[in-house]
């Protein structure tokens, strides 16, 4: 097993566990009634697979099944691992093409923006190279501030910071000038989940995209909304809305490891066509995987 299928494997337990290994269990088992399929779709349901995706995979088992009268176990592993990999994407490449490359976190509070900052510099780091800085765009909130701190101190990378409540635009500007001083080439900006009633979110990270442009050419580059998988359904409202304002260009799915809800990554390609570019499985600076449909899948499945 690679070191990649093992940690999507260890990090999709949950989902597995309670959703898709129960799935191959009961197919596996023979006897199936139209209870047994009723109850299939209910749990993909369930688990945010989405009810389009989950009413045609239910209905392609069981017209496999019937067709092919199949009772080796093999054989229906494999249907159902090509079935659920033809419902998401290839995977995307994710490129540097800025100077710098601007990169904005989006996302409500506790989904895990400031973490995923952190993980994502360090991957940057090993993976491509690069020279990351963090922007601590979440001027609103002090403790958002110094927690990207600590992720800049982990991931061993500067973090630009302004006075407290200081315009987030502005510290955005101040971190790409900040950049090409240091010769960094790539810019995370961790931006503000909720805000004073006063203010407006959406409209705040439009002011930053604005900033973004001004401070560097075709900034910014990417736009990651970040959504907790525990969430389900709820962060696939919050991706309408994010998706429609802010110009979203990828998602990073965090916490699969504690959510059953893995199913979510199927209906984020199906409802909101964006590619999903990462998944976080866990809290440690490396547990940031570029998403990979052929791992993920086989993380659903394996035994
Ligand atoms: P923010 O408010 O969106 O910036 O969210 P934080 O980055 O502060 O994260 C909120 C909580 O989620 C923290 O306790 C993180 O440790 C936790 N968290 C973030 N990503 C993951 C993940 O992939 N797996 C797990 N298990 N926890 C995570």
């Amino acid at each position: 097993m690679t070191e990649r299928l093992r940690s999507f494997t260890l990090g999709l337990t949950r989902t597995r566990q309670q959703v898709f290994g129960r799935l191959v269990n009961a197919i596996g088992a023979g006897d199936i009634d139209g209870d047994t399929w009723n109850e299939l779709e209910g749990t993909l349901i369930q688990a945010d697979v989405g009810v389009p995706a989950a009413m045609s995979l239910v209905e392609s088992i069981r017209e496999y099944v019937r067709a092919s009268g199949v009772t080796k176990m093999d054989d229906l592993q494999a249907h159902l691992r090509a079935e659920l990999r033809a419902l998401l994407i290839d995977p995307q490449v994710f490129t540097l093409s800025g100077d710098p490359t601007v990169i904005l976190m989006v996302g409500v509070n506790g989904s895990g923006k400031t973490t995923t900052c952190g993980k994502l510099a360090h991957w940057l780091q090993t993976e491509h190279d690069a020279k990351p800085l963090l922007a601590a765009c979440d001027t609103f909130r002090a403790a958002a501030v110094e927690q990207l701190q600590i992720w800049g101190e982990r991931a061993e990378v500067p973090v630009i910071a302004g006075a407290a409540n200081a315009d987030p635009g502005a510290v955005l500007f101040d971190a790409v000038s900040a950049a090409k001083a240091r010769g960094a080439n790539v810019v995370i900006a961790d931006t503000a989940g909720r805000l004073h009633t006063r203010f407006n979110l959406m409209e705040e990270l439009q002011k930053v995209r604005r900033v973004a442009s001004k401070a560097a050419p075709g900034a910014p580059q990417h736009v990651l909304l970040v959504l907790d998988a525990i969430t389900g359904q709820n962060a696939m409202a919050q991706a309408r809305a994010f998706k429609e304002k802010s110009g979203v260009t990828g998602i990073i799915v965090t916490k699969l490891d504690s959510s059953a809800r893995g199913g979510m990554v199927f209906a984020i390609r199906q409802e909101l066509n964006l590619p999903v570019m990462f998944v976080g499985l866990g809290e440690q600076t490396e547990d940031l995987q570029p998403f990979d449909p052929d791992n993920f899948v086989a993380g659903l499945l394996e035994n």
